[in-house]
């Protein structure tokens, strides 16, 4: 038998990985990011190329979107639509530049990713599918869809409960304008590398289970699972997209609850397994 697996998290260097401030530092970021994928993959027996990774630029300035774009980026992660939107108006002479909306979403901004995102990755309610549809049919536009899974049990964070995902799913073929690619899910933001890959492991059993039942149609070979702190540990359980911010571009200027709303303390609830060195002050 395989002895088991025992990566640890990379959450103590939340808050403290260096700006990148030019194309050469992203690039070495992006492939020190890459390196730690295939060692991953290597692990389990996958191949890395199986595994996406998305940059994610939130917080992040114009000009650094510029450097990730000039590294090589052309698809980048921003979790809050109005800055995504502006971001995109922005950055117009990028053509072929394009966005993946990660974050939670009120129903109604969906007609700011029905006009610029070409992926949604946090889909969690039947009228928010509804919305969406409806401004995209408006559009004449399609879009990428995964249904945001909470694996945590946390209240504090977004998405369907486990057991609610079958039936969401049967709903799904209604809205011809969703190409349902897969599940996403964040898990808890703890040291205890344990209870990290509980949840990654939830959102694959879960997928595994899901696809005896799910509608024609509705694609469920996505698992958007991993950041810059547990990316190792979602992609030996199975991740296809990580999702990849602060090991990229660097720590960020603002702290975690501006973007986790309603999570205590600086960062994501730590439920009393604080990391050292106060990183969510
Ligand atoms: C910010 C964010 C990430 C990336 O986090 P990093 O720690 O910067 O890698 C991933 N997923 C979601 C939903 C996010 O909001």
């Amino acid at each position: 038998m395989d002895a088991p697996l025992s990566t640890p998290t990379g959450h103590d260097r939340h808050g403290r990985y260096p700006q990148a401030v030019t194309v050469e530092d992203v690039q070495r970021n992006l492939v020190a990011v890459r390196s730690c994928i295939a060692a991953a993959s290597r692990r389990v027996g996958r191949d890395p190329a199986g595994v996406r990774l998305l940059p994610v630029s939130k917080t992040q300035p114009e000009s650094r979107l510029r450097l990730a774009y000039a590294a090589g980026c052309q698809l980048l992660g921003e979790n809050k639509v109005q800055e995504a939107h502006l971001k995109w108006q922005a950055l117009q002479d990028l053509a072929d530049l394009r966005w993946s909306v990660i974050g939670h979403l009120q129903t109604n901004k969906a007609k700011l990713v029905a006009r610029f995102a070409s992926e949604f990755q946090a889909l969690d309610s039947l009228r928010l599918a509804e919305t969406l549809d409806r401004c995209l049919q408006r559009e004449g536009r399609a879009l990428d869809v995964f249904v945001q899974v909470n694996t945590s049990g946390e209240t504090s964070k977004y998405g369907l409960a486990p057991e609610a995902v079958a039936a969401f799913l049967q709903a799904l073929p209604a809205f011809g304008a969703l190409r349902v690619r897969g599940l996403m899910t964040l898990a808890v933001f703890s040291s205890d590398a344990a209870r990290v890959r509980r949840c990654f492991r939830l959102l694959h059993g879960l997928r595994e289970r899901l696809r005896q039942s799910a509608p024609a149609g509705i694609g469920l070979d996505e698992l958007s699972m991993g950041m810059s702190g547990d990316l190792e540990i979602a992609v030996e359980e199975g991740a296809t997209v990580v999702r990849v911010g602060q090991a990229i571009f660097g720590a960020r200027a603002l702290p975690d609850s501006h973007f986790w709303p309603g999570e205590a303390g600086g960062g994501p609830a730590l439920s009393g397994d604080t990391l050292p060195g106060g990183v969510f002050a």
